[in-house]
């Protein structure tokens, strides 16, 4: 089990939730954030600080966003398990789901 981010996330990045996070796996890619799903260790911590709620317990994933999980965790088919967020910095790429996405308001 891991936690997802979904697509209130795309286009906004805001990284309130990277602060949080004790194990520093939420990795930034370039239109949305990234949960490692082996990395995180569920303790919640990001959750509640997401100011658009962008963030899921995998299970609590909303049925519309259930790709999600699958976006967060085939974004690292080829980095495999990098072992911290901050060394990586920004990582020119999104999972194709996201890529595809038009631009998102972003509620400004
Ligand atoms: S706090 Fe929410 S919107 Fe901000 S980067 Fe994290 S998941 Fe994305
Ligand atoms: S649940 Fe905890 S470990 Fe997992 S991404 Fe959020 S803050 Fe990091």
């Amino acid at each position: 089990m891991t936690y997802v981010i979904a697509q209130p996330c795309v286009d906004l990045k805001d990284k309130a939730c990277i602060e949080e996070c004790p194990v520093d796996c939420i990795y930034e890619g370039e239109r949305a954030l990234y949960i490692h799903p082996d990395e995180c260790v569920d303790c919640g911590a990001c959750e509640p600080v997401c100011p658009v709620e962008a963030i899921f317990y995998e299970d609590d994933t909303p049925e519309q966003w259930k790709d999600y999980y699958k976006a967060n965790v085939e974004f690292f088919d080829d980095l495999g398990s990098p072992g911290g967020a901050s060394k990586m910095g920004l990582i020119a790429k999104d999972h194709p789901l996201i890529a595809a996405l038009p631009p998102q308001a972003t509620g400004e």
